[in-house]
């Protein structure tokens, strides 16, 4: 069976998570600026998705986890979001970017307004594209030592317990609307740059794509060639946003990949690619499409059930802070 019906499926699961995250941001903003006023008759429940947007707040949870401090009660769901795009990652490769992550389908959006625009995108010279993919590697690495080695369980919890760290989700959004002119400038260079270059954010930048993209290594999904029925057209590689040479590959393990299947959406050849299990069970697309929805829906729901998704905070807790 074709796979063309995979880039509208997974277009319609990005933009649904797009605007379920739009109506989180709004709900949030509506609940701290009701807390901020007063919060004695606060009416509006505190939306907890919102700490999808705390990838640190997750990791320091993780970690303090590991290192049997206990989860983090302050921001619960952000360790949930975390450890679920994580297993994600082992499972289904980085599927968490190409059909969940906000920031990345903004960017797909862009670099596809850009070709269509302008008929083209660029494609920076093979030296500074792999300087460049090495930044988000290194943003990863300084990450993972500086909070997933170097903090001791107690520094962990001293931070985690911190008004700074209770109230981390509102200072994101505050610095977003009172953005200063150099982060406003840097934003709008990366947007421009965005409809010229595919995805130079998840590309150069993302340090938790670096991290997706290294556990999906380990991943027992992935594109598999079948160069028997291969006709070598190299539609795969040009149509990869990733800039993966699919075609010269009898599978693919970059930690580039982000399981988008354009690469097999588009080939015209008869099973020549496939999304295969240990290079062997072929992976029918809406049965992927099925798996990376419930995977990520279950993974919060598990969250939710073994209570580890509300914070502890109280509302006089954010009256206090938020009043300051
Ligand atoms: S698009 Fe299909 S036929 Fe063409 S090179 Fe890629 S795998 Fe081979
Ligand atoms: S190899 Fe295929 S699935 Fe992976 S990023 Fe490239 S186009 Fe997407």
């Amino acid at each position: 069976m074709s796979s063309r019906y995979m880039q509208p499926l997974r277009i319609l699961v990005q933009m649904g998570l797009l605007g379920f995250v739009v109506w989180l941001g709004v709900s949030f903003y509506r609940f701290v600026q009701i807390v901020a006023s007063g919060g004695a008759s606060v009416t509006v429940a505190r939306p907890y998705g919102v700490e999808a947007f705390l990838p640190i707040s997750g990791l320091m949870g993780a970690t303090a986890w590991l290192k049997g401090g206990g989860l983090n009660a302050i921001h619960p769901a952000a360790v949930v979001i975390f450890v679920t795009a994580i297993a994600l990652s082992l499972l289904l490769r980085r599927s968490f970017c190409s059909w969940i992550c906000p920031i990345a389908t903004i960017s797909e959006v862009s670099w596809k307004s850009g070709f269509r625009l302008l008929r083209l995108n660029w494609r920076l010279p093979f030296w500074l594209d792999a300087a460049l993919r090495a930044v988000k590697y290194l943003l990863c690495a300084f990450f993972i030592f500086s909070i997933g080695i170097a903090m001791s369980p107690y520094a962990l919890q001293k931070f985690i317990q911190s008004d700074y760290h209770k109230i981390a989700d509102v200072r994101l959004m505050n610095f977003f609307l009172h953005i200063s002119p150099l982060v406003l400038t840097i934003i709008l260079v990366l947007l421009g740059l965005s409809l010229l270059l595919r995805n130079p954010f998840c590309r150069y930048l993302c340090p938790y794509g670096a991290l997706l993209g290294l556990v999906a290594v380990f991943s027992p999904v992935r594109v598999t060639r079948d160069p028997e029925s291969c006709v070598s057209c190299g539609v795969c590689s040009q149509v990869c946003p990733t800039y993966i040479d699919v075609m010269n590959k009898s599978s693919v393990a970059s930690p580039e990949c982000i399981a988008c299947w354009r690469c097999i959406s588009h080939c015209r050849v008869h099973e020549a690619l496939s999304m295969r299990v240990v290079k062997r069970f072929a992976l029918p697309g809406l049965l992927f499409a099925i798996l990376v929805v419930l995977l990520f829906w279950g993974g919060t729901a598990i969250g939710k059930l073994g209570g580890h998704w509300q914070s502890s905070i109280t509302l006089e807790e954010y009256v206090r802070l938020l009043g300051k």
